[in-house]
């Protein structure tokens, strides 16, 4: 790393501080401070500590940490591959579907992949017959994997009843005002024994999930805060089961692959 390399870095960091100081307040400055501070020391930490610590199973990178992500509220430490850009959920998702395949990823199911990542397409787009449709409400996201799409909302589906054999929803609720009709939807449009898999971002400190009535200004524009001890009374109708890490992982293996507690996955199922 060059003088040159690092005064421009350090420059760029600096006027993103001060953008933020000015436009969105102190706190979010000092976020965005906490942030590219962490990075960089990574940076160094890996420079000095060259055997990895941590792996990321969705592009195979091995490194001393993943990048910490600037959540404006708080600092993600420990969550972004700099490689593939995976983050807790996709590295959860993964290893749980090369552990334990669902039935919906068997040749010539009918899958509908909601807000799709592509770290998952491995999976979803893989060798046989297996159809797989992307949806969201925001084009541009479908644009980013390809295949078959359609722009949709999730609350209102224009699907009729009990046509798809897999569901993918990950991260998706918390950003619509009504998830209860969401989760009814993707009940009604499932076939029957059909599943889904549904994961939401869990506030591991709430006792009950926090409603806010409309997309938070510095909580990624979600609707809610889930709590993990009430989250299940939203998925009435379904059978489902709780997959949490400690099910899936030892203590050693999640701090290998970078997944906290709060990684859950819910397998429902019609
Ligand atoms: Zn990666």
């Amino acid at each position: 790393m060059n003088i040159r390399f690092l005064t421009a870095h350090l420059t760029r960091d600096l006027r993103e501080i001060v953008h933020r100081a000015r436009h969105n307040g102190a706190a979010s400055a000092w976020t965005c401070a906490r942030t590219h501070a962490a990075n960089a020391l990574l940076l160094a930490m890996a420079k000095f500590h060259r055997a990895p610590r941590v792996w990321c199973p969705c592009c195979g990178w091995a490194g001393y940490a993943f990048r910490a992500v600037d959540a404006e509220a708080c600092v993600l430490y420990n969550s972004e591959c700099p490689q593939c850009v995976s983050h807790e959920r996709h590295r959860m998702t993964h290893l749980f579907l090369t552990a334990r395949p669902p039935a919906f990823l068997k040749d010539g199911k009918r899958v509908l992949h909601f807000a799709p990542e592509r770290h998952l397409r491995g999976f979803l787009d893989g060798p046989g017959a297996l159809r797989c449709v992307s949806a969201d409400l925001a084009p541009e996201k479908l644009r980013l994997v390809g295949g078959p799409a359609f722009r949709t909302d999730i609350q209102c589906l224009p699907l009729p009843d009990a046509t798809w054999d897999g569901l993918v929803c990950i991260h998706v609720l918390e950003h619509v005002d009504d998830d209860r009709r969401a989760v009814d939807e993707l009940r009604r449009i499932l076939k029957p024994g059909g599943q889904a898999l549904i994961m939401v971002p869990f506030g591991m400190h709430l006792e009950r999930t926090a409603e806010y009535g409309r997309g938070h200004e510095i909580m990624f524009g979600h609707v809610r805060d889930y709590s993990p001890r009430d989250f299940s009374e939203r998925l009435g109708g379904f059978h489902f089961e709780e997959i949490r890490p400690s099910a899936l992982f030892t203590r050693e293996e999640q701090r290998r692959y970078g997944i906290p507690d709060s990684e859950i996955i819910y397998l429902c199922t019609k």
